[in-house]
């Protein structure tokens, strides 16, 4: 897979150089590009924002140094490819988004700063290549690069190759048997520690009950802190 950044902060990036993700690029999984936005700007002080039309507070995003970005970007050839652009107001990324952009040979992320890019740039990149505006969640933070970063991270554990236990992904919050609820709690050597013990249930050798016992917790610990993903 291709990955591609577009960003006024590069520096950002560099934990992709990191855990599976750096490996993943390493082995040649992954190729990266982190491209500064102000390099497509033509004026002394390499403006990338300007003033709201309409009034309001803070500044936007100018669509020229995206618009050549995108064209530069886009002209290479590398396969099926989506532009995610990330904001607040986006859909919400979720496991099923990250499955779906896994898919994918390219992904090119728009890292937004100050108010957001201007919203003409995804109606004009919508021509040429699918784009998808994507939220973490609701909340705002100060640019786009962080929720790249969580994006990519979620996307790229799904590619063959890049986990080493494949298994590990079959049972997870989100997905595969656990596809609407979070995972249950989990527990690793001693049996005791600190006064505080393993479930007894774990520790019997007996698959099926194991089983049942996680399959409540799940589903009990989804009930308390995310009804909404049961439906109730
Ligand atoms: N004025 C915008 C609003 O109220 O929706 C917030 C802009 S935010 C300060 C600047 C940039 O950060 C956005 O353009 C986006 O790229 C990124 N950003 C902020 N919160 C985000 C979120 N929850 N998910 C994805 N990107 C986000």
């Amino acid at each position: 897979m291709r990955l591609d950044y577009i960003t006024i902060f590069p520096d950002y990036f560099s934990a992709l150089n990191v855990s599976l993700v750096g490996k993943a690029i390493e082995t040649g999984l992954l190729g990266v590009g982190v491209h500064d936005l102000r390099q497509w700007t033509h004026d002394l002080h390499r403006t990338v924002d300007d003033t709201p039309v309409g009034g309001g507070a803070g500044m936007v995003m100018k669509p020229e140094p995206w618009g050549e970005a995108l064209d530069d970007l886009l002209a290479a050839d590398h396969g099926r490819s989506c532009l995610i652009i990330t904001s607040p107001s986006g859909e919400p990324f979720t496991q099923a988004q990250a499955a779906d952009l896994a898919s994918y040979d390219r992904l090119l992320f728009a890292c937004g700063r100050y108010e957001g890019i201007d919203a003409r740039v995804a109606q004009w990149a919508a021509k040429s290549v699918e784009v998808r505006e994507l939220s973490l969640g609701d909340y705002v933070l100060n640019g786009g690069e962080v929720a790249a970063l969580a994006m990519t991270e979620a996307v790229v554990r799904l590619l063959p190759g890049v986990i080493g236990n494949p298994e590990s992904l079959a049972e997870e919050s989100y997905s595969g048997s656990l596809e609407h609820l979070l995972e249950y709690p989990v527990y690793t050597k001693p049996a005791s520690w600190r006064g505080l013990d393993v479930p007894e249930i774990l520790l019997s050798g007996h698959h099926a009950k194991i089983a049942q016992w996680r399959h409540d917790q799940a589903e009990e610990l989804t009930r308390r802190r995310r009804p909404d993903l049961l439906g109730d």
